[in-house]
């Protein structure tokens, strides 16, 4: 087994209305990031996002991704869509999982916590951190 190849992240398309004119749009749904593909359209603002083929506007699929990557000091991260939050069974999953407390509501919060944590997990790196 070769561990130095990615993983493609698995992708699914789901049919979601525009927003702005309301018509069909096919937009990813990538449900785990876990490649360097993936993290870098989160922080691009891309992931789960399609164009609209009748009016243009970027239309963003309205599902969860967690993101599991320990060893870029970034394992552990959830998104979960506020709205989800109105399904008991959603809410009972999240709160057995032990790590919740990691859950964003937009995925632009979580593209910021995980720049956020790239930049401190490659200071403390360096070993600048560390007293003499
Ligand atoms: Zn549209």
């Amino acid at each position: 087994m070769n561990f130095l190849t990615p993983v493609a992240d698995s992708q699914n398309l789901i049919d979601t209305a525009c927003s702005n004119c309301r018509a069909p749009v096919l937009v990813p749904c990538v449900p785990r990031v876990n490649t360097s593909e993936g993290l870098e359209s989160l922080l691009a603002g891309t992931l789960n996002t399609a164009s609209c083929p009748s009016c243009g506007e970027l239309v963003t699929s309205n599902r969860p991704v967690r993101i599991d990557m320990p060893e870029l000091g970034i394992g552990h991260l959830r998104y979960a869509p506020l709205d989800l939050l109105e399904s008991d069974s959603v809410c009972e999953a999240l709160l057995n999982e032990s790590h919740y407390q990691f859950l964003f509501y937009s995925l632009d919060e979580l593209a910021r916590q995980v720049r956020a944590r790239l930049r401190l997990s490659r200071f403390s790196s360096t070993g600048l951190m560390t007293e003499v």
